[in-house]
């Protein structure tokens, strides 16, 4: 995981928070895990690499940190200014 940059969290609002600091949001079939970029906290574990695209954000429930999941790819384009997402 990595921090989020200044103003890369959009205003829809896609940020998972965890509310218990033991308990990882996400539990998958995969085999990364993903801890928290400040405190090491783990925040999702067994995910596969498809699961953790660019738009997943998590904010530690330990450190109040927002990661987002570390990818060498650029941020996405929006295809279509009208396609909603959300
Ligand atoms: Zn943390």
């Amino acid at each position: 995981m990595r921090r989020v940059r200044a103003g890369e969290v959009p205003f829809d609002g896609g940020t998972a928070r965890q509310i218990e600091p033991d308990r990882p949001v996400w539990h998958g079939n995969g085999s990364d895990d993903y801890v928290c970029v400040e405190c090491a906290n783990v925040l999702a574990v067994a995910m596969q690499p498809v699961q953790m695209t660019y738009k997943v954000r998590v904010r530690c429930g330990r450190c109040g940190t927002v990661n987002v999941s570390a990818t060498d790819e650029p941020p996405p384009r929006r295809p279509r200014a009208s396609q909603r997402d959300r």
